[in-house]
């Protein structure tokens, strides 16, 4: 069947094995050929090219809810588990996610895989941070078990490994307590790219916090952004406390035609979203599902880019370079128009250990572009930028990034690749993306 990941850029043709459990999946894997090549897959909520293959390994139904231990604030659950379900059941027992993306629609399994960042990673690290243990099946078919204590080198290289160590089965996560589901927002405004790190700055302590930016605005105003700041509620002895919610509003019925999308458009989105914005600034109170999720009330959003498809381009600077490094970026997507609905920056705390996770301290943009062929060359002149200013690109949204610049800015990829060999010397787990970036 056709398959492609969220930005719907590459497609292709691929078979899929959906393993009812753990076993099936062993034996499909011991009785294949010892060079046959297959990637894991869970929601497909990657942007690019990282779970495509000819053969995917789809964690659809390994979707059990193991076991929750109130007490020590854990959860165990299959990998294809959407992190939604996951709060469907820890959200009346007063629980929540440590780390949650921009949305909930993705696989247990694909958020340890890309080691997933939310609004919050300047205080709480990533998505791998809140996980204990990870079981997985290897390339022989063998299941075994890693955290920080055991098989320390494979779990390294699991959190963060995009699939390509073996299959994650299940997984052990640490868990928050919450009183309410509700988000206390506080929306500033920037005029412009220095203030928006300012502003960043000056609420450091924020639990949660995340700019959207007009890349759009030139001049003066490069880099204005509505700053969104958010912390959890108190409970107010409402019903609704610790209800769980999920939205389903509008559906994309499907692919805008894509000569609708032009710097014009995009000009007049972007400003009108900000004025509208602008003047409605302040504090409010949010359920967690708009504060967290307001992209999964559009269901099919991908479509707004036509039939070709979109890319999203997100990279981290450290802090010293990233204003300049930042504006360089901005400047070039306002000069030719290119720009994209949802331009967001967020801050970054310490990297963690986990040997390809994207995050590392400093400040992440994100883009999204509309694929046409005199993208690829702009993107080119971005990675350039971003190299040149120390940054990293996030594997999670790529689709085309070359097997230089990867090297360039992932410096752990040589031990990555040690530790894959060990627990996969056939080189069976492969992507369309870890064949291109020189992983498989
Ligand atoms: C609207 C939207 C908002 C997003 N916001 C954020 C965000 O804020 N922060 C962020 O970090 N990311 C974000 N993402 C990206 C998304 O969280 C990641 O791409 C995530 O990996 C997708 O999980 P998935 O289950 O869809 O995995 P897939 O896309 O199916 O796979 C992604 C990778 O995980 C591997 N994988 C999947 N399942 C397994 C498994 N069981 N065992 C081993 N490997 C596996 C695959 O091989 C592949 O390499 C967003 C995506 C969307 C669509």
């Amino acid at each position: 069947m056709e398959v492609t990941g969220w930005g719907r850029f590459p497609k292709i043709t691929a078979e899929i094995f959906e393993p009812a459990d753990s076993q099936s999946l062993q034996k499909f894997l011991s009785s294949q050929n010892k060079s046959s090549k297959c990637i894991s897959r869970g929601a497909g909520r990657s942007y690019g090219d990282s779970s495509l293959a000819a053969q995917l390994l789809s964690s659809r139904f390994l979707d059990n809810f193991l076991d929750l231990d109130e007490d020590r604030k854990t959860v165990r659950c299959g990998s294809g588990i959407s992190l939604g379900d996951i709060l469907k059941v820890c959200i009346p027992r007063g629980l929540f996610l440590n780390v949650l993306p921009g949305t909930k629609q993705v696989s247990l399994g694909g958020a340890i895989a890309a080691d997933v960042h939310g609004k919050n990673h300047h205080r709480d690290g990533s998505f791998c941070d809140s996980v204990e243990s990870i079981s997985l099946v290897l390339a022989s078919g063998e299941l075994v078990s890693c955290s920080r204590n055991e098989n320390a080198d494979l779990f390294r290289s699991t959190c963060a490994g995009m699939g390509l160590t073996g299959v994650i089965v299940d997984a052990t996560l640490t868990l928050q307590k919450i009183s309410s589901t509700y988000i206390k927002q506080e929306c500033l405004v920037a005029n412009n790219l220095q203030e928006s790190f300012d502003l960043i700055e000056a609420n450091n302590d924020s639990m949660y916090s995340v700019a959207w930016l007009d890349c759009l605005s030139q001049g003066q105003e490069l880099g204005r952004s509505l700053l969104y700041l958010g912390e959890h509620a108190e409970a107010n002895n409402r019903k609704t406390d610790l209800k769980f919610r999920s939205r389903r509003g509008l559906s994309v019925p499907f692919s805008t035609p894509a000569f609708l999308l032009n710097k014009t458009t995009m000009t007049l989105f972007n400003n009108s979203y900000f004025a509208l914005k602008k003047n409605s600034s302040g504090q409010s109170i949010l359920d967690y599902d708009n504060y967290f999720f307001p992209l999964d009330n559009i269901r099919n959003w991908n479509r707004l880019y036509g039939a070709k498809g979109f890319l999203q381009y997100q990279f981290v600077m450290p802090s010293n370079s990233a204003l300049e490094g930042m504006a360089a970026v901005l400047k070039k997507v306002a000069d030719l128009g290119m720009g994209s609905f949802l331009t967001v920056l967020k801050k970054f705390g310490e990297e963690n250990e986990n040997l390809l996770s994207f995050p590392k301290q400093g400040y992440t943009l994100t883009l999204d572009f509309k694929q046409q062929p005199s993208l690829f060359p702009l993107l080119e002149e971005l990675d350039q930028i971003v190299l040149d200013h120390s940054g990293r690109i996030y594997l999670a949204k790529d689709a085309r990034m070359s097997e230089t610049v990867f090297k360039a800015c992932y410096p752990n990829w040589e031990e990555f690749v040690n530790i894959k060999c060990k627990y996969d010397p056939n080189g069976r787990f492969a992507s369309l993306q870890s064949d291109r970036l020189g992983l498989s």
